[in-house]
């Protein structure tokens, strides 16, 4: 009776996660996705739970003991969730991704010691392989957090023979897969999870510059994969699901963000990419002009069609708030205003969709790169708030640059173009931004936040 009900419950919430991916797919829906996927995981732990003490010869004892891992667990998550940055965002879910192959490592040795000499081959097989995903997961994620957080270099790892390093990792965990199943023999489990450690280090360490988006959802991949296997080696349909739906997600997600960098999925785990890498190259581009705020408030007054590119540095400034008062004022006085969104503007998938939703800017006026691209050209005024690396014209016009081929938003094809940073300082990828220099572009220096604050003022 018991399980029957466990069961009803687990179908309830993988349909719940289904409808929930379903409404995070879209700005409208993405409230009531969440929603969805809130209730499905509610519904999950308490049918999860429930099925363990009806299982358990000492109910109470396993209740505390999951109440406490619960209590431990759930207060470090409410800690780091309420503590963190938005822009530490990244590094957080790099983070998490690696406890779930962490995880995943650890539910596979222990089912192997439990098990023993009577796992038939079938069930060797998902321990095996469980590990094995489980262990490249962990210190794959681990050195992306390291890299996002800024704590290592995120250039590439360059290896000499570094494909034949990973090709040799996989034959000889192949061999090892073959010697666990015939022997039942911890020794091939435990040194392939030491080789799968090293390869995870090392395919997450090669990969660098641009190619990082893709690496946090491949992780992202990665971890539901872990999950899914987890989820075999327990036997809990649920968690095979649940993990499938992350594991293909991710990987849709990370076809898309290869579309939007331009590069072959395989090319980016082969890695190697951006290892050209230069911060501020000699070459010279001429001068670049500055401006004021009370000028850039006159350009707007006049112009009437305005399109706003925002990156990282309208993150790292939180200037989302005064962006959107600007948005509805010039919207008062008529001027067309758009938002023009690079896939990989900011540092996480959607990021900048998600500030802006936050500041309550109207989804329609919202555009992808490819849907606004064509507009550019008839623009009056481009506000490139924050961004550099999206909107660099060499990726376009240069073939030896180093994110050459990436689609950018093409910003210097319109009238006007007002570039808000600090400095003259590159982008995450590191390389010199001609669109600074171009006639038509003029640099707004200081803080995003403050700067458009400024302009709201002289309006
Ligand atoms: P970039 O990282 O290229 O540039 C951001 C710019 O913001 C910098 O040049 C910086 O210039 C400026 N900035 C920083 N702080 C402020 C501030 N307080 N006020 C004003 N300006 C500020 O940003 P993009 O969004 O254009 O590009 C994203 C890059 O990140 C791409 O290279 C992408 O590949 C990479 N990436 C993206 C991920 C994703 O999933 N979206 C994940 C990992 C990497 P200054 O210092 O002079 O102010």
């Amino acid at each position: 009776m018991t399980l029957n009900l466990v069961q009803a419950a687990y179908i309830v919430a993988a349909v719940l996660f289904v409808l929930s991916l379903a409404g995070l797919s879209k700005h409208e829906s993405a409230k009531e996705g969440n929603a969805f996927g809130v209730t499905g995981m509610a519904l999950a732990l308490a049918a999860t739970v429930w099925g363990v003490l009806d299982r358990s010869a000492h109910p109470l004892t396993t209740f505390l003991l999951i109440a406490v891992a619960m209590a431990v667990g759930g207060a470090i998550g409410l800690w780091r969730a309420r503590v963190v940055e938005m822009t530490q965002m990244p590094e957080l879910v790099a983070m998490l991704h690696s406890f779930v192959g962490l995880a995943a490592v650890l539910v596979g040795i222990n089912s192997f010691l439990t098990e023993g000499d009577g796992a038939d081959a079938v069930h060797s097989v998902e321990v095996f392989l469980g590990v094995f995903i489980g262990a490249v997961t962990f210190t794959g994620s681990i050195v992306a957090f390291l890299k996002l957080s800024a704590r290592i270099k995120s250039s590439p790892l360059m290896l000499p023979a570094r494909h034949w390093l990973n090709l040799a990792a996989l034959v000889v965990s192949a061999g090892l897969l073959v010697w666990f199943v015939q022997s039942h023999s911890i020794i091939p489990l435990l040194v392939m999870t030491v080789i799968a450690l090293a390869f995870g280090w090392h395919l997450v360490a090669s990969i660098g510059g641009g190619d990082m988006p893709v690496v946090v959802s491949m992780l992202n991949s990665y971890s539901g994969w872990a999950a899914a296997a987890a989820g075999f080696m327990l036997g809990s349909d649920l968690l095979i699901v649940t993990g499938a739906l992350v594991g293909s997600s991710g990987a849709i997600l990370s076809y898309i963000m290869c579309t939007a960098m331009n590069r072959s999925f395989f090319s980016v785990i082969a890695g190697g990419f951006g290892q050209e890498v230069s911060v501020g190259d000699d070459k010279d581009y001429g001068e670049h002009r500055e401006t004021i705020a009370a000028d850039v408030a006159e350009l707007l007054r006049d112009a009437s069609t305005v399109v706003i590119t925002p990156g990282y540095g309208m993150a790292v400034a939180q200037a989302q708030y005064p962006v959107a008062e600007l948005t509805s004022q010039l919207r008062k006085k008529g001027v067309n205003v758009r938002f023009g969104i690079h896939p990989v503007a900011g540092r996480l998938p959607g990021h900048m969709n998600v500030l802006l939703a936050e500041a309550k800017v109207p989804y329609d006026i919202v555009l992808e790169m490819d849907e606004i691209n064509g507009d550019l050209s008839d623009t009056d005024v481009v506000l490139v708030i924050g961004a550099n690396d999206t909107v660099n014209p060499s990726a376009a016009e240069d073939p030896g640059s180093p994110i050459a081929g990436m689609p950018v938003l093409e910003v210097w094809k319109a009238r006007n173009v007002v570039v808000f940073k600090r400095s003259m300082a590159t982008g995450y990828a590191g390389v010199q931004n001609p669109l600074f220099f171009k006639e038509n572009s003029q640099m707004l220096f200081g803080d995003a936040k403050e700067r458009v604050e400024d302009i709201i003022k002289a309006l």
